[in-house]
């Protein structure tokens, strides 16, 4: 594709400055369109539920979809256009994943190493936190900037009803894989524990779960079954004392929760 070089570079400019003024230093710049990213997620989810097994364990299915109802319906306010999908696939590895547009996968390795609702609930609700923060997003487009293609995909991004996303991303040599499972740095691994915390607790599950379920994930590590999750995440004992730390507000965020569902319940606030 030929760019007229002198219109894309005044775009970027103009994304680059308001990436900057908006987003502050907590997170990177995201030079893609959020629907850009969610219609290569829909189409991506839907490839990976042809190509790996789908859990029929109705337990599995069921828990995991209970808890997904549960996530999603704490961040329905903050994000109503999300089409929440939650699937199990049958995998033994220790692993999860979240995309954008809110395609979540959870590996049946993983769900058997939780023993509650309430620590799978760290797990989802860190993976939803991924999705709300458009780490996606930040993460791709931090990627393109160094591979100094930004100029080009922001621009092809925004004529998005020309281009086939993938075929943009064919055309960068990125392949469709990269833009939603790029791994996370550990800016925003942490970011999605202390986000995904506050979720869960609004949700109605006990954030102490947290830290059962990190000291189980290290306690799997140091048996040598290095989980799948840890490889692009970072070490559970920094993880653990972060999230304890962040216990105390995460309960105030579910009685706060719990106030407004029990003053909704008498027709004390609006819907
Ligand atoms: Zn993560």
């Amino acid at each position: 594709m030929k760019l007229p070089a002198r219109r894309a570079h005044g775009f970027f400019l103009s994304v680059l400055l308001g990436a900057a003024l908006f987003s502050g230093c907590a997170t990177g710049p995201q030079l893609l369109p959020e629907s850009f990213l969610e219609n290569m997620a829909v189409s991506q989810f839907a490839q990976m539920k042809q190509e790996m097994p789908v859990s029929q364990n109705p337990v599995h299915v069921e828990q995991v979809e209970r808890i997904g109802a549960r996530l999603a319906a704490a961040v329905a306010e903050e994000m109503p256009d999300m089409e929440w999908e939650f699937v199990v696939f049958d995998d033994p590895s220790i692993n999860a994943f979240a995309m954008p547009g809110g395609k979540v996968g959870v590996f049946s390795g993983l769900i058997e190493l939780s023993e509650s609702d309430d620590e799978l609930a760290v797990v989802i609700g860190h993976e939803i936190a991924h999705v709300q923060q458009r780490h996606a997003n930040q993460r791709l487009s931090a990627e393109l900037i160094r591979m100094g293609l930004g100029v080009a995909v922001a621009y092809g991004a925004t004529r998005q009803d020309q281009v086939d996303p993938n075929l943009v991303m064919a055309a960068y040599g990125l392949g469709t894989q990269v833009g939603v499972m790029l791994p996370f740095g550990r800016h925003h691994e942490y970011e999605a524990d202390y986000k995904g915390l506050l979720i869960m607790a609004r949700a109605g599950y006990d954030p102490y779960a947290a830290v059962t379920f990190w000291e189980k994930m290290e306690a799997a590590s140091d048996r040598g079954s290095v989980p799948e999750y840890l490889s692009t995440h970072p070490a559970p004992g920094n993880r653990i004392a972060r999230l304890k730390a962040a216990i105390p507000e995460a309960l105030r965020e579910q009685e706060h929760a719990e106030a407004q569902a029990f003053l909704r319940e008498r027709g004390l606030v609006e819907e």
